[in-house]
């Protein structure tokens, strides 16, 4: 991916935040940056695609929040939908749910359980894998819906939180360890 390490050299690290002792990758000036944004987009969509470059995944699920500004457009240049995973109380019709903790609290991710078909096979993105506790929730929840995960695409992985392990063989790609 040409000016792909430029786009991940944008990712600035904010001590202290939101709680003190976590060091925050603020992935904001990334997104403000036509080019990197270009780059990353292009870079997460390669997951959902066959060595020919083929679109092989039927949705793209994002993770809230940041998830769904990276999916969006994850899901456009695959050339398929995208399904949105909330945070519980948000989605206004039945959802299935899952409930898990943070690296910072508790949380429970809610998804329409009419946004996927059985057989479905989908690409989840977010921006950073941390203890993996929102990705595992968010493969359970493709479960629920009778759907499969075909890979899981995210920006960053904080490698000293192991939050891998927590996926099983679920395949993931992320484009920088830290
Ligand atoms: P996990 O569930 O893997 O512990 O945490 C991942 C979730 O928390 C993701 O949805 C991610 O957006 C958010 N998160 C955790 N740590 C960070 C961080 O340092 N920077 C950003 N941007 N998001 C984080």
């Amino acid at each position: 991916e040409p000016g792909l390490d430029a786009a991940l050299a944008l990712i600035a690290d904010v001590p202290d935040f939101p709680e003190p002792g976590i060091l925050f990758k603020d992935i904001t000036p990334l997104l403000a940056d036509h080019s990197a944004l270009t780059a990353v987009i292009g870079a997460l969509a390669a997951p959902g695609r066959d060595a020919d470059g083929r679109p092989v995944v039927d949705k793209v699920l994002g993770m809230e929040s940041r998830g769904f500004i990276l999916g969006a457009p994850v899901a456009l240049a695959l050339g398929v939908g995208f399904v949105p995973v909330r945070k519980a109380g948000k989605l206004p019709r039945a959802t299935y749910a899952v409930s898990y903790s943070l690296e910072y609290g508790e949380a429970t991710l809610e998804v329409h359980q009419d946004a996927l078909q059985p057989g479905d096979r989908v690409l989840l993105v977010d921006d950073v894998l941390a203890t993996g506790g929102t990705a595992r929730a968010t493969v359970d929840l493709v479960g629920q819906c009778g759907a499969t995960v075909h890979g899981i695409a995210m920006l960053m992985e904080l490698g000293f939180l192991s939050g891998r392990d927590a996926l099983g063989d679920v395949p993931l790609t992320t484009l920088l360890t830290v």
